[in-house]
């Protein structure tokens, strides 16, 4: 491989690429929700402004649920008809497959007692869905989602489409927006930009809106919560800061519905099991019917299936009929929505903004209809919520806006994202440098010097973390790769440059470079993909808790290094000029340097300090006589030369 310039260096997320939008072609905009899916156009008016059109369902709704129902054939169906068949055959339907995208099985411990089906290992980041006989891997289950609604989009329109805009959560690592851009592929989609759905939110919001502000967007979804700080300036958006919780949604309140329904049930039929696969659908689809009902009415009525076990319990009786009032919801739900708290107190924390400096709060998300979700937002941030647009729609209508952006039609808006972790390299003694802080607006660039630790050093290890932690040991690795063809020189000589580049889609590209070898150098890049969601959270609370025990850490590793540093010339200063000294001088040296190395093993950096600056005051006079001693012999050296001439 050359050494000609980062650009071409292999990068860390090899995935699919996308080629510039097609001049003429629409550019759609697709909010791939956990739940639901929705594609969505600019088109103009009657009047002639450019405005949002959520494009209808090939069956006539707007949105396209993220289910895919498999016959038994094996043919696919998506959407409405296959979201009827979650109760039917359970067994052959799959959802909420989002939480699954670009995931490995060890990153979902914690969810799949919830799912109604097998998964099996694919690799570190992906898993496989058994259904039936057959099984399949997220990608290709969203990948069908999409199809279906690339198919909903060119029947609205009357032409082939395939340059589209997707939606992410937030806090969605680098595995999984590759994964989604892989299932836009494999869809037959040319994917021109992965958006974050608060991004795109604020972006439909603020195409109607004031020129400035500071904008909260508080979304919840059926799987994911996410808040973002924006900061809207001339007209620009700049993402300030983002938090979340990735595994809270209206989906969880179902679940708490349904264990509720459940233990109704049981409490009346102590034997009614309602543990088999399709009965838990049963229970889920009836909770959700509750819930959404609830929006509108001040208390719900939903059928359950008695089990055909049950049915003896109740003379015949197929269903039983659970109600739920408005105040029962709440109950359940309310340490749901507590959990939202901390997430948006830590967002503004990390804006650095106060609650009374917002000038807007944005709603997103299905559930943020329910009378009691826009309370409790309106408690936690002290002002009314915007809720004018659709809170379903507004992420693909912001994603259709960024499409319409990408196809050159506005130019009124820019778009700024942020890293929500800091990315950076280990370095020697196991610390953390971050080049990319957290929350740095992308796209970004940093670049750093690093150097070598041992003479003659020809390879460096170039370890990538993420994390907040002051120790890679307590950080996420990313990716490592190894930086050969570097001239055996003495330590600290070689400059070897590495640059962290962050693309518009949050996507890191990794590149290592020696400065003063004219050699080729060679570049190993080894993806080690895998990080979780609830991981990237764990990860930036730890760094909070841990702030104080890492600052010790960290000073241990800089001491040491420092004392290393000064071990190592000391040794090799004693090598050439010991004969200098007389025997009490050369003594006290030894005695500093045995010192300091037994102090080097400790974990006290205020120690290592003291032994260090005990050893370099000690050694002023070595250092001297090893500087006349080299003059001496250079001079020596250069006479000898001149004479020889
Ligand atoms: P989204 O990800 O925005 O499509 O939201 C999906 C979630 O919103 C699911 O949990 C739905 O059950 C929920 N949802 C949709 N409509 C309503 C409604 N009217 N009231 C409460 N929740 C709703």
């Amino acid at each position: 491989m050359a050494d000609n310039g980062f650009r071409e260096l292999p990068v860390i997320s090899a995935g699919p690429v996308a080629h510039g939008p097609t001049a003429g072609v629409p550019i759609i905009g697709i909010d791939l929700g956990t739940t639901n899916s929705l594609v969505a156009i600019v088109e103009a008016d009657a009047a002639g402004t450019r405005v949002p059109r959520i494009i209808p369902a090939r069956d006539g709704g707007n949105l396209v649920p993220s289910v895919v129902h498999f016959n038994a054939d094996g043919q696919a169906e998506v959407g409405a008809a296959a979201r009827r068949e979650r109760v039917r055959d359970a067994a052959h339907t799959v959802y909420s497959v989002k939480r699954l995208l670009g995931r490995g099985i060890d990153d979902l411990k914690d969810i799949r007692h919830h799912l109604p089906f097998n998964l099996e290992e694919s690799s570190a980041s992906n898993v496989k869905l058994q259904v039936g006989a057959r099984s399949y891997t997220p990608i290709e289950i969203s990948a069908m989602i999409l199809r279906e609604l690339k198919a909903s989009a060119e029947a609205y329109l009357g032409k082939p489409v395939e340059d589209a805009v997707i939606t992410v959560p937030a806090y969605f690592n680098d595995s999984q927006r590759q994964a989604t851009r892989s299932a836009g592929s494999l869809a037959g989609l040319n994917v021109l930009r992965i958006l974050n759905e608060p991004t795109a939110a604020s972006l439909a919001y603020g195409l109607q809106r004031k020129k400035n502000g500071l904008i909260a967007v508080y979304d919840l979804g059926g799987g994911t919560f996410d808040v973002s700080v924006l900061r809207l300036r001339d007209g620009v958006f700049e993402v300030l800061a983002t938090n979340g919780d990735t595994q809270l949604g209206g989906d969880d309140i179902d679940h708490a519905i349904a264990d509720w329904i459940e233990s109704t049930i049981r409490s009346t039929y102590p034997q009614a099991d309602y543990s088999g696969r399709d009965a838990k659908a049963a229970l889920l689809d009836a909770a959700e019917k509750l819930k959404i009902e609830l929006s509108e009415v001040a208390t719900a009525a939903a059928n359950v299936p008695l089990l055909p076990s049950s049915r003896q319990f109740d003379g015949g009786t197929r269903d039983f009929l659970a109600t739920l009032t408005r105040a029962q919801l709440e109950k359940l739900s309310a340490p749901l929505l507590e959990r939202t708290r901390k997430p948006v107190e830590n967002a503004l924390r990390d804006a650095g903004i106060a609650l009374s400096e917002l000038t807007d709060v944005v709603l997103v998300g299905g559930p943020t209809r329910l009378p009691m979700i826009r309370q409790f937002v309106e408690g936690l941030f002290g002002r009314v919520p915007n809720s004018s647009m659709h809170p379903d729609e507004v992420v693909a209508a912001g994603a259709a806006i960024q499409a319409d952006i990408l196809a050159g039609n506005n130019r009124e808006f820019l778009l700024l994202d942020v890293v929500p972790l800091s990315l950076g390299i280990e370095t020697f003694g196991g610390a953390m440098s971050k080049l990319v802080p957290r929350n740095t607006t992308v796209p970004t660039m940093a670049k750093e010097q690093f150097t070598t630790y041992v003479d003659g050093q020809t390879k460096v290890a170039i370890n990538v973390f993420q994390g907040e932690r002051e120790l890679v040991k307590d950080n996420r690795k990313l990716a490592e790769f190894v930086l050969g063809g570097i001239p055996p020189l003495p330590a600290g000589v070689a400059r070897v440059e590495v640059t962290f580049l962050v693309d518009a889609d949050g996507i890191l590209n990794v590149a290592a470079k020696e400065l003063y070898s004219e050699a080729e150098a060679s570049i190993e890049v080894k993806p080690t993909y895998g990080l979780t969601d609830a991981e990237v959270e764990g990860m930036l609370a730890d760094g909070l808790s841990h702030a104080e025990d890492d600052k010790r850490a960290a000073q241990v590793v800089q001491a040491r290094n420092d004392a290393q540093t000064t071990t190592t010339a000391t040794e090799k200063a004693l090598a050439e000029a010991r004969h200098l000294l007389d025997e009490t001088e050369a003594g006290v040296i030894d005695r500093l340097l045995a010192s300091l190395k037994a102090k080097m093993v400790t974990h006290d950096a205020e120690a290592i300090r003291a032994a260090n600056k005990a050893l370099n005051d000690g050694t002023a006079r070595l250092a001297e006589l090893l500087m006349d001693h080299t003059l001496q012999k250079n001079v020596k050296n250069a006479r000898a030369s001149d004479m020889s001439r």
